[in-house]
């Protein structure tokens, strides 16, 4: 009798409490997005040519060589495209790597403005050619167009603007663009060193990661300012399986290949990652809710009841969300043996990690260790790095970038955002915590499927306010 009195409590209080989540819910109103990019024919053109040429030279980077006779030639045609940056500007060149200094009429609060020169192979059939920077259809074709050869065209030709206006900043400005993001190269962390070196301690790193997005989340219509706070780490292990080999004729149980599976079949299964929502994931979710439909205003409203769901259901939504809130594991090579009659002496899988601050590399690798022993297998850390100490969305460098939006792209939404992919902007953490993960243009479904994908492009009508908004940037960092 007792217990059935305590049911009936519990039920009571719980639907209390959602009685009144759904009351909140309904007192909030609806917000929309109402921004769209306006067109501006003659500017639209002139941009889109710059980056046309940027995209038209060949700037892929392969793990292992430096290149930098190719990322020269490249230089030849920045300097081309943007003489006055070049007459005007100390340009330091390390390796390919590029670093430009503004001086201004004072050095205690530089702005660093950073992209990457270097592209992502473009394999498959491409509608247009993936280097031939075509303008079509309202578009630019080709490679680097959307990542990132349109912010590093942007803040140049900002500050070519700005120096043909005759304007002298009042902080120093840093341009930064390395030749080596897209392999995880070194060619950022040398210009991270040279900055050191002089002493140089940045107040605001404005890099790649976030953009402006239409329709984040689906049911989230519109476009929004994704403002990129929070970064996973990364790493590579390889697994390997050790046995006598042997023919195949008569296996064993348990061969190499076979434990293998069976350890990759249990981390698909039962992931031994933690799932939590951390304070930038909550954020994110609280400051889009209001623009969602009402089923996500009231779940994502009230994350002080649903939390606990959200936690326990994301993960089985979608890949994107669980990637959100925990650490991820993606097996993405393998080997065996050299024969299709031999069995290995050695059989090994790589996997991939995306490592979350609450079980941040060392506690993650620890769970895949634990699980490998299991199966007699043997874990070799190839390489890893932690997550990013996250931005403070209340820092006076977010809030200045809050601003910025706000004046060049007015009504639309700032959402700080938690990014599963990685960026240069990671090794500038050490010299700077203001490291913000942001490109000015729009990324729309065409854009999202073409990064790193097939076509490659960006609508030119995104152009103009990506170099407004680096103006605006320098302008206002006084
Ligand atoms: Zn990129």
């Amino acid at each position: 009798m007792i217990v059935l009195y305590v049911f009936a409590g519990v039920l009571a209080v719980l639907l209390l409490l959602v009685g009144i989540a759904v009351l909140r819910t309904l007192c909030t109103p609806k917000k929309s997005s109402p921004w769209t990019p306006s067109s501006d024919a003659a500017r639209e053109r002139t941009y889109a040519e710059l980056l046309a040429k940027m995209v038209q030279y060949e700037t892929v980077s392969h793990k292992g060589q430096i290149q930098r006779e190719k990322f020269l030639g490249f230089h030849r045609v920045l300097e081309e495209l943007f003489p006055l940056v070049h007459r005007n500007l100390e340009k330091n060149e390390i390796d390919g790597s590029l670093l430009f200094h503004w001086k201004g009429k004072s050095g205690e609060r530089p702005v660093v403005l950073m992209g990457h020169q270097d592209v992502v192979p473009a394999e498959g059939e491409w509608q247009h050619p993936p280097f031939s920077g075509d303008i079509e259809d309202g578009k630019v074709w080709g490679r680097g167009s959307a990542d990132t050869k349109c912010s590093v065209m942007a803040f140049f030709e900002a500050v070519e603007e700005l120096l043909a206006e005759g304007y002298v900043p009042e902080q120093d400005v840093y341009l930064s663009a390395s030749n080596t993001e897209e392999i995880g190269g070194d060619g950022c962390p040398k210009l991270v060193r040279e900055l050191e070196n002089r002493g140089v301690k940045p107040f605001l790193v404005n890099d790649e990661g976030g953009s402006v997005v239409t329709e984040p989340m689906a049911g989230i219509k519109g476009n929004f300012a994704m403002i990129g706070v929070l970064e996973k780490g990364q790493g590579n292990l390889q697994i390997a399986a050790r046995s006598g080999g042997g023919h195949s004729s008569y296996p064993p149980k348990n061969s190499p290949i076979v434990r293998l599976s069976k350890f990759i079949c249990e981390l698909d299964r039962h992931s031994p990652m933690r799932s939590r929502m951390n304070r930038q994931a909550e954020e994110m979710f609280e400051k889009m809710a209001p623009y969602g439909p009402f089923w996500m205003r009231l779940l994502f409203g009230n994350l002080w009841l649903f939390r606990p769901l959200l936690v326990a259901l994301m993960p089985s939504i979608s890949p994107q969300a669980a990637a959100l809130l925990r650490t991820t594991v993606a097996p993405t090579m393998q080997t065996g043996s050299d024969g299709c009659n031999v069995l290995p002496q050695e059989a090994t899988v790589t996997l991939n990690l995306r490592f979350i601050p609450h079980q941040d590399m060392e506690e993650s690798v620890a769970a895949v260790r634990k699980i490998a022993e299991k199966y007699d297998l043997e874990v070799r850390v190839l390489d890893a790095y932690p997550s990013c100490e996250p931005v403070d969305s209340n820092s006076e460098a977010f809030r200045l970038i809050e601003e910025v939006v706000g004046e060049v792209f007015p009504g639309l939404p700032v959402i700080p955002y938690v990014m599963t992919g990685g960026t240069d902007a990671r090794f500038y953490q050490r010299i700077c915590p203001d490291c913000i993960r942001f490109s000015p243009v729009v990324y729309g479904p065409a854009q999202m499927k073409g990064m790193h994908g097939l076509n490659e492009n960006l609508d030119t009508n995104s152009l103009p306010g990506a170099v407004d908004y680096y103006k605006t940037l320098i302008r206002k960092n006084r």
